[in-house]
């Protein structure tokens, strides 16, 4: 009876392990890699499905054979000499280190695998589980996105390249326009004083008198050399500012007697149209500013109210107090400015249509140069204007000009 029991648990037991075993067994063939089992000698003892799918041998061409007949001819000889070093001093190696290898099928062809190693005892000797991954996909992945990456840097440095011999070209141009402006002017401007200077003797009448009429054609010379040396100042301001090299000279100065000395420069054409200049000023205001470029905001707003003004027209200047700032607000009575040209208007060489200029100061510079020299005083400018009613340009400028000041 005690038998009997004891041979049923036996049964028990053994049906137990074949269970076991069978699981292990399914487990092993369920795995997504190849597994194999190889002993010392490298022969290969057991292997799972995937092992035959992978390699496309049957199990029976495998079993027994030298692991070596998965791996191409040319790295056989390498990769036994690396089993013998194995077995010297075995440990676990995970999937993805040592050696980068390709496995061969039995049709010839190739495919990149990764191999883990553990080494595992048995009592009928030791042995080494290797496991085979196909890494086809990702080195394919892999390669794609190296290739894409390297697409990408050269697509990188070309532009790079290509931008900075734009850069190059520019700062070449540039260069160019500043040393053609500087030469151009420097030019012009000798001939200019020449005039300029023999005009102001003439009128001096040292070497004999001159008639009225004489005196107003010296005038005009005079003037207009004046306007004209005045303009390639302009040309010469705007490329200075425009290259940073412009340098405010601040200092306290009265306002009205600014204004009258801008006035007084545009009143003489003002008065051939017939046209009235009016101002309204707080009476006895100081003002911080460059004295000379603040007369030549006045200067290049006046000249161009008078130029867009028809004859008997009118022009005004208010200045308010605005907090800390003086609004200047100069206003005329003439052609006006379409809406959708109000703020091309600043732009420099920018001028509307075919207007009919007031002469030899029409460049399209003034109010590019106006606004900058305001705006280097730390104020803005805007502009009102209605075509055929007339405009109105409004600048301000800090009283007190920067801090502390
Ligand atoms: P310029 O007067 O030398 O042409 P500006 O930069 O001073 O250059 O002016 C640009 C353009 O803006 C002028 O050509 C003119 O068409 C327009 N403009 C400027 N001021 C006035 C104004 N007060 N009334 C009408 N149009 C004006």
């Amino acid at each position: 009876m005690a038998d009997d029991e004891n041979i049923e648990n036996l049964q028990a037991r053994i049906r137990l392990l074949a269970r076991e075993s069978q699981r292990f067994r399914q487990l092993l063939e369920a795995a997504p890699d190849a597994i194999m089992e190889v002993d010392r000698d490298g022969k290969i003892v057991l292997l799972n499905k995937t092992t035959e799918r992978l390699f496309g041998y049957e199990r029976d061409e495998l079993l027994g054979k030298p692991v070596e007949m998965l791996i191409p001819a040319e790295a056989r000889g390498m990769h036994a000499r690396h089993r013998g070093q194995y077995w010297s001093k075995p440990s676990t190696r995970p999937m993805g280190t040592g050696l980068k290898l390709d496995g061969q099928r039995k049709d010839g062809t190739r495919f990149p695998v990764e191999i883990s190693l553990s080494p595992v005892e048995f009592d009928d000797g030791p042995r080494v589980a290797a496991i085979i991954r196909d890494v086809t996909e990702r080195r394919l992945a892999e390669e794609h996105l190296r290739s894409v990456q390297a697409a990408y840097t050269e697509e990188l440095a070309a532009k790079n390249r290509e931008l900075q011999l734009r850069n190059r070209e520019v700062e070449q141009a540039n260069q160019l326009k500043s040393e053609f402006l500087s030469g151009m002017s420097h030019e012009l401007r000798t001939p200019l004083h020449t005039i300029i200077g023999f005009t102001e003797l003439l009128e001096e009448e040292l070497h004999g008198s001159l008639n009225e009429k004489q005196h107003r054609f010296v005038g005009h010379i005079h003037r207009d050399s004046q306007h004209l040396l005045a303009l390639i100042n302009d040309v010469l301001d705007l490329s200075k500012i425009e290259s940073g090299r412009l340098e405010l000279h601040r200092e306290t100065f009265a306002l009205d007697a600014a204004l009258e000395e801008a006035i007084s420069s545009v009143r003489p054409r003002a008065e051939t149209k017939s046209i009235a200049i009016e101002t309204q000023t707080p009476a006895d205001r100081a003002i911080f500013a460059d004295r000379l470029r603040f007369k030549q905001i006045l200067y290049n707003l006046l000249s161009n109210a008078v130029k867009f003004t028809f004859v008997g027209g009118r022009i005004g200047i208010d200045v308010t107090e605005v907090g800390d700032t003086l609004e200047i607000a100069v206003q005329d009575t003439g052609i006006g400015i379409p809406a959708d040209q109000h703020e091309a208007i600043f732009d420099k060489f920018y001028q509307i249509g075919q207007r009919q200029s007031g002469g030899l100061d029409g460049t399209g510079l003034g109010l590019a140069i106006t606004r900058r020299l305001v705006e280097e005083h730390g104020g803005a400018i805007r502009l009102a204007s209605e075509l055929g009613v007339g405009s109105r340009f409004t600048f301000s400028i800090p009283v007190s000009g920067p801090a502390g000041a």
